[in-house]
């Protein structure tokens, strides 16, 4: 384990990055920064207000009204600006986002790539708002739809994604012509507001809306202050199956729409034809990268019998001499885990799995450190998927099933209650196209011989069941930031009824 660096040392790195941004820190004691580099605070911060939080809502919605009309080549232009600006700040940008969340310096540098990555296809995708033409039953009929602004969107967003993900709604968003109000995860608070004030001075810069986006600095009080105003046409949520519970049905019962993004419990399938040293640096990357905390994470590794203990020892090999310490430091592949409850969750999940007949192989110590909650990343060998394999533990975590016909390994990999990723290693290409057909996996991503993390923004991302159904970043997701109008013209001079129904 490397050495860390101090936290006032980590408190210098990240006022110089906010200093170059030009941003100024609210200060007070309603909320803090902290790092889980050492677990220590940084800084106190003052919160937005529920009234602010109101207030803000009602500009964002008036804004919305002069932007809807703004062409949206237009608004595309403040995006491309937004870009410009993120590529200007990659850096510091990626300094607080390894300050607040932990992630390696390549990982906090792919983030923001991931938030230059959309705003590029937004600009392309504000030329491209492509309604059909549809072939009317009725002569001289133009039947056509056509897609509108929305409204004010609320993006209430997780840590560990504390950047890319608000980028991917609020880029597509905007040029959707829709306003952004935005309740980031209390603990990478420093992210938020250095990514907003890029964005206001984008804003500034090309001359759209101030009150365009609002940024809501508070706890989950005010996200539920969000999820039940009127004024926002669409909650896109992301974060943890327990929060969808809470906010879907709440958005529900006043006829909002949701976009939700929640939990995952990823799995990939090493059949016997796989090239294993293929699947053994996927592996790796995807389970114990990010310390085990993207919602794509792999979580069970489900490897036919064949190669199992083969494929098992290489990993052991590897987690033996996985880098484990300050996220900053070139050599380390696994920073700090969120929280010490993040750590705790680790090691109750681990327990439970011993319980049930699991064997732990690799891992799975937390290492013995001042502050921050770093632990060696953890497989699991386990006789059966128990209740814990089919929960999300938000660490890395690895549970290694072996099955012996493909059926069989369908069967576990989509007998789980969330449905966001996976993939399989293998080279008989039917078993592949059997894998992403109707009855393979049944998660809304599906891979074949890379990993189940790591995604490109041209793809809609999202998954199935307890994911929650939402697709957010590229593809046609825009659509869910729209509203789809349907025409009928008739340039005729007749008045003919639909279904030749005869009246008057
Ligand atoms: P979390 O659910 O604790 O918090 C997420 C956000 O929701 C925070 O901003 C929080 O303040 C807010 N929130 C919580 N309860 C709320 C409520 N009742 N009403 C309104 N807002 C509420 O999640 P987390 O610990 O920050 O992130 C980890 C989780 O997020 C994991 O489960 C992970 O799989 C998931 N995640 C999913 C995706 C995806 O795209 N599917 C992406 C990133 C993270």
């Amino acid at each position: 384990m490397s050495f860390l660096p101090t936290t006032q040392q980590l408190r210098d790195r990240a006022q110089a990055a906010l200093d170059r941004i030009g941003v100024t820190v609210p200060e007070g004691d309603d909320l803090h920064a902290r790092s889980p580099i050492t677990g220590e605070r940084l800084f106190g911060l003052r919160a937005t207000t529920t009234e602010q939080a109101g207030q803000a809502i009602g500009e964002a919605a008036e804004a919305f009204r002069t932007w809807r009309v703004t062409p949206p080549p237009a608004r595309g232009e403040l995006v491309r600006t937004l870009g410009e600006l993120l590529r200007t700040h990659k850096s510091d940008l990626a300094d607080l986002i390894t300050i607040e969340a932990g992630k390696i310096r390549s990982e906090a540098l792919g983030e923001v790539q991931e938030m230059i990555d959309i705003c590029e296809f937004a600009v392309g995708l504000s030329r491209q708002l492509y309604g059909r033409t549809i072939a009317s039953e009725r002569p001289g009929h133009r039947l056509a739809e056509t897609w509108h602004p929305l409204g004010v969107v609320g993006v209430i967003s997780a840590f560990n994604f504390p950047a890319a993900v608000w980028s991917w709604n609020t880029a597509v968003a905007l040029v959707c012509g829709d306003a952004v109000v935005w309740k980031p995860s209390e603990l990478t608070p420093l992210v938020s507001l250095a990514s907003s004030h890029l964005l206001d001075r984008a804003i500034e810069q090309v001359g759209a809306p101030r009150e365009l986006h609002r940024l809501l600095l508070a706890d989950r009080a005010v996200g539920e202050q969000l999820v039940d105003d009127p004024r926002v046409a669409l909650v896109s949520a992301t974060g943890s199956t327990r929060m969808g519970r809470e906010v879907a049905p709440r958005v529900a019962a006043r006829f909002g729409r949701v976009l939700l993004e929640l939990g995952g419990n990823n799995a990939t399938v090493v059949a016997p034809s796989a090239d294993l040293e293929l699947a053994l640096s996927g592996i790796v990357f995807a389970a114990a990268g990010t310390a085990g905390q993207r919602c794509t994470t792999l979580r069970r590794l489900i490897v036919h019998r064949d190669v199992v203990d083969q494929l098992v020892e290489k990993l052991a090999t590897v987690y033996g001499r996985l880098p484990i310490g300050d996220p900053f430091e070139d050599s380390t592949l696994v920073g700090p885990l969120i929280t010490d409850s993040a750590a705790d969750a680790m090691a109750a999940a681990l327990e439970r799995a011993q319980a049930d007949g699991g064997k732990i192989v690799a891992g799975g110590r937390r290492l013995d450190t001042a502050g921050g909650a770093y632990v060696e990343p953890a497989i699991v060998r386990m006789p059966r998927q128990s209740p814990i394999v089919r929960t999300e533990t938000f660490a890395p975590i690895l549970y290694v099933l072996t099955y012996d016909t493909f059926e069989e390994a369908v069967e576990l990999h989509n007998d789980v209650p969330q449905g966001l990723s996976s993939s399989i290693f293998t080279r008989d290409q039917q078993e592949a196209e059997r894998f992403l057909a109707a009855d393979g996996s049944d998660c809304g991503i599906a891979n074949v011989n890379i990993g189940t993390s790591g995604a490109e923004i041209g793809g809609a991302f999202g998954g199935e069941k307890e994911t929650g159904g939402g697709r957010e970043s590229g593809s046609d997701a825009w659509r869910a930031y729209m509203r789809r109008a349907t025409n009928t013209v008739n340039y005729s001079s007749t008045l003919s009824l639909a279904q030749n129904v005869s009246f008057l």
